[in-house]
């Protein structure tokens, strides 16, 4: 998926070489020091980050620079924030049709019937009349990954879905995320829950200061980091 990417920030080099690739159906956890580039590089793949060199593909096809193409791009590539990002303006339900009546064209009533049965899936299908700041911060993050599971995406990209949250609603969030990986959802997510990177990670990537130092199925990693990097972060966070 990304080959040889290299990313600057100015004189600031954020990613250096990064080769990485997720196969369909794949739960990719991504970890790392804060600053390391973890959230660039999900940027990268959907685009709302350039890149300098390398190359960036999805079944396939090379990233699309601009136009119809990039929309399509964005439809193909969910993407949950720490901030939920949700309309505050509109309904929980507005806040699922929107992006399929919009940009896919999708007809408003096939486009409710879905909303409403990706709200029940995430477990607030109670909630769809209200507006987003009615509801707990985990409700609004389920929300969110309704919102984006509405346009059908091929990948997921969660970046720190959890971490502002309060501890109560963490699990409620990452139930529905360990749910959709379970149904074979290709999913890349970002995370310092270490719980869940076990029980739903079919890989772990450590990344450090900008380089992807060691990748592992979860078991290896946690009980044996081969770098003294990732040695050292999990010292931290465990
Ligand atoms: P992480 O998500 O692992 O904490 P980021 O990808 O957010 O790391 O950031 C990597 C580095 O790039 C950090 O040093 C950060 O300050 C810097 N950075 C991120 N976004 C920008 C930007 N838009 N402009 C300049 N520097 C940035
Ligand atoms: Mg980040």
């Amino acid at each position: 998926m990304l080959r040889g990417v290299q990313k600057h920030f100015g004189a600031l080099h954020v990613l250096k070489d990064v080769d990485l690739s997720i196969g369909r159906g794949e739960v990719v956890v991504l970890v790392g020091p804060s600053g390391s580039g973890k959230s660039t590089l999900c940027r990268t793949i959907n685009r709302l980050e350039t890149i300098d060199e390398g190359t960036i593909t999805i079944d396939g096809a090379p990233l699309p620079e601009e136009g119809r193409a990039l929309a399509r791009l964005r439809a193909d590539v969910g993407m949950v924030f720490q901030s939920f990002n949700l309309f505050a303006h509109r309904t929980v339900l507005e806040n699922v049709t929107l992006g399929p009546t919009k940009a896919k064209g999708v007809k408003p009533a096939a486009a409710k019937a879905r909303a409403q049965e990706l709200l029940a899936r995430v477990g607030v299908a109670d909630q769809a009349g209200k507006l987003p700041g009615q509801l707990s911060g985990g409700q609004q993050q389920r929300v969110a990954i309704a919102r984006a599971l509405a346009m059908d995406p091929k990948v997921m990209l969660f970046d720190e879905p959890t971490s502002a949250l309060d501890p109560e609603m963490i699990n409620e969030v990452l139930d529905v995320m360990t749910a959709l990986a379970a149904d074979g959802m290709t999913m890349l997510v970002v995370t310092h829950e270490m719980g869940f990177a076990r029980r739903a990670a079919h890989r772990v990537v450590f990344m450090d200061r900008g380089q992807v130092v060691e990748q592992a199925e979860p078991e290896q990693f946690f009980a044996a980091p081969r770098s003294d990097r990732a040695r050292d972060f999990l010292s931290k966070i465990l």
